[in-house]
């Protein structure tokens, strides 16, 4: 198994594969203004096992287009969704969300949690507009800073995992250059990170190990995990995701109100 591999078996058994909740999920509804008195056409980009899609498709009567390039995920989703009945609203797509495979301005939302950093923020925001209708919106978390300053120790570890990452204050000027007008903002609290993220990938450190009978791969994954997961112990109070809602503007055009 390659690396890749090894990861989907870690993380598809658990109920989200970044930090999040149904809450943070909810809220972001709500701040992009999104009702269900219209069947809405949203893509979840990076959807993973669906966590965000499978509330977006019951909630809201959305009919969901989930897309990952992970086939052992979209598998599990599609499970989950005929388990809760919601097999009919969501379509996965085995796709890249570097290179999606539809045309333009298909979508009333753009969705992803957790997922734009692979591609990095600005040239996913920018690449993804052409998917939305005009009006359309953006609701995309992405890891940011959430003081100016910070100690030394998780600037350098950042800057090597992700470098994009940044205040909201520059991610707010990254959309608003690449056609977006922001409409709401707010950041996932530690217990999205733990009750919602880390606590149940540490709980199945054991049995993944036992799984690949404790090989140099898998021990290696569970290493970097475990130091992932002490950077956020010990300096969680300077960065967060952040979850960006902004509307897709014209720019001839002032945006609805
Ligand atoms: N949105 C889900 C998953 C977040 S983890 C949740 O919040 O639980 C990030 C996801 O992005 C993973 O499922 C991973 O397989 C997917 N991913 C990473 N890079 C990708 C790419 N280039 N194209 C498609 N999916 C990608």
């Amino acid at each position: 198994m390659d690396e890749l591999d090894l990861l989907f078996d870690l993380h598809r058994r658990n109920a989200r594969q970044g930090p999040g909740s149904r809450d943070a999920t909810l809220r972001a509804i709500e701040l992009a203004g999104l009702k269900a008195d219209r069947p809405l056409e949203i893509a979840d980009l990076g959807c993973g096992t669906g966590a965000s899609a499978r509330v977006l498709a019951d909630v809201l009567g959305a009919r969901v287009t989930a897309v990952d390039f992970g086939e052992p995920f979209l598998d599990e989703l599609e499970r989950l969704a005929a388990a809760e009945g919601l097999a009919d609203r969501i379509e996965t797509v085995s796709a890249s969300i570097d290179d999606l495979p539809f045309d333009d301005g298909r979508f009333d939302v753009i969705w992803s949690e957790g997922a734009i950093y692979n591609i990095g923020f600005e040239k996913g925001v920018r690449q993804w507009r052409r998917l939305l209708k005009p009006g359309g919106v953006l609701v995309a978390s992405e890891i940011t800073w959430l003081t100016a300053s910070r100690p030394d120790g998780i600037d350098e570890y950042w800057n090597e995992a992700y470098p994009e990452i940044d205040l909201a204050s520059a991610k707010l000027g990254i959309l608003e250059r690449a056609g977006y007008s922001p409409i709401g903002y707010f950041t996932l609290s530690p217990s999205c990170w733990e009750a919602g993220y880390y606590q149940a990938i540490e709980a199945g450190f054991d049995e993944f190990l036992e799984r690949h009978d404790h090989s140099d791969a898998a021990r290696a994954i569970v290493q970097g995990e475990r130091e992932e997961i002490a950077q956020y112990r010990r300096y969680g109070g300077f960065y967060s995701y952040g979850v960006y809602i902004a509307r897709r503007v014209e720019c001839e055009k002032a945006p609805d109100r």
